[in-house]
């Protein structure tokens, strides 16, 4: 909690709003990621200043100049959580904290400045209550706005150093269910050659960088027929880490529920944890531990592992079906739909943040 003074957001609210009809057409099928809402959080920090300008304001193209800092070395992190409108119309997202907490530790691995939780809070508190009717109804489905916040170096300047300004940004678009009939397992390529993060490196950190270095595994796997990549231990290549922005969850028959622990290249998902504490209440096992690839191949193979899964705010829990190597490949659950433990945890999870069950570990926070 912040003792200092927190930021105020002033709202200058745009006159030219989507119409009723045009956002009732996008929230009828708002796919993921593509039409914004009306408004956008802005804030500038400036060295010997800290934080300041933060207001609400229309959506729009950001000004940068070319020698902005961020388009030549990446000096950049992001967070993702969703809003989700519960039957009354109140409006709850879900362990914003955690998100907070990560931002700031993504902040200081990229040498970007700290910005409080109250602040981080406080900015989605400020979009969502001006942006309120873009909020999709969760009580059925699954909709819910997805929350992007992120932070760049803005300033123009092309010597190499920390930024002396840095602008934080707070987009919102409205997101649907991400399969759209049923759970639909994906097939995972082993990334044998590329690695998304290594020892010492950001991997831990939420950062645009992880993820450009992720795309050409990406490319790879799709030229394989896969949906994903899956990535090792960039040491030995041996131990599976994740994907490029989901963890991963294997499901043994004895009802343990495995992930990599965190080894300091994996991304330590907000879902991911909140599987872990879950665990226990489906009569799962869970246990955090270092995973050979060639653990996972033997135990599809002979049926000891039954589901695999990857997890993230985004898709919540993906089964996956299929994992697909250069040479082979093996069935890893069922393939049609998602396995039944995968299914259950998700149902679990989204019934707690749509508000359909009771949120007894206090996971969730009003924004509106
Ligand atoms: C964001 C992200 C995840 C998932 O984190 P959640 O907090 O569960 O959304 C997993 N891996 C990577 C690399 C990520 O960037």
């Amino acid at each position: 909690m912040s003792t200092s003074s927190t930021l105020s957001f002033t709202v200058t609210e745009r006159t030219d709003r989507a119409s009723e009809a045009d956002r009732a057409a996008v929230l009828a099928n708002p796919g993921f990621g593509q039409r914004f809402t009306d408004h956008m959080v802005l804030a500038t920090w400036r060295k010997g200043e800290g934080w300041g300008d933060a207001r609400v304001t229309a959506y729009g193209p950001l000004q940068l100049e070319p020698s902005a800092a961020v388009l030549h070395y990446a000096q950049e992190i992001f967070e993702g959580m969703k809003a989700y409108r519960h039957a009354d119309g109140s409006v709850w997202t879900f362990r914003p904290e955690a998100n907070a907490a990560r931002f700031a530790r993504s902040a200081h691995r990229l040498a970007l400045p700290a910005m409080e939780e109250a602040d981080f809070l406080g900015s989605l508190r400020a979009l969502v209550e001006t942006d309120i009717d873009w909020v999709p109804d969760a009580t059925t489905g699954e909709s819910s706005l997805y929350l992007r916040p992120f932070m760049f170096a803005s300033e123009a300047f092309l010597g190499v150093r920390p930024a002396n300004e840095v602008t934080y940004c707070l987009i919102a678009s409205p997101a649907g269910s991400y399969f759209a009939s049923g759970l639909k397992p994906v097939s995972l390529w082993i990334s044998e050659h590329y690695s998304r993060a290594g020892v010492g490196g950001t991997g831990a950190a939420k950062c645009g960088g992880n993820y450009a270095a992720s795309l050409a595994a990406q490319i790879e796997a799709a030229e394989h027929g896969c949906d994903q990549s899956v990535f090792l231990d960039s040491l030995e290549q041996k131990y599976i880490e994740e994907l490029g922005g989901m963890n991963v969850f294997l499901v043994y028959r004895d009802g343990r529920l495995v992930t990599p622990e965190l080894s300091g290249s994996i991304l330590e998902g907000v879902t991911r944890s909140s599987i872990l504490e879950l665990a226990k209440d489906l009569d799962l096992e869970p246990e955090e531990r270092r995973i050979s690839l060639e653990e996972w191949r033997a135990g599809a193979e002979s049926g000891e592992i039954t589901e695999a899964f990857a997890c993230g705010t985004a898709a919540v829990v993906t089964p996956v079906g299929r994992l697909v190597w250069n040479g082979g490949e093996v069935r890893t659950g069922p393939q049609g739909e998602g396995g039944e433990v995968a299914t259950k945890i998700r149902e679990a999870l989204l019934d707690i943040q749509t508000g359909r069950t009771e949120d007894t570990r206090g996971w969730l926070t009003r924004l509106a």
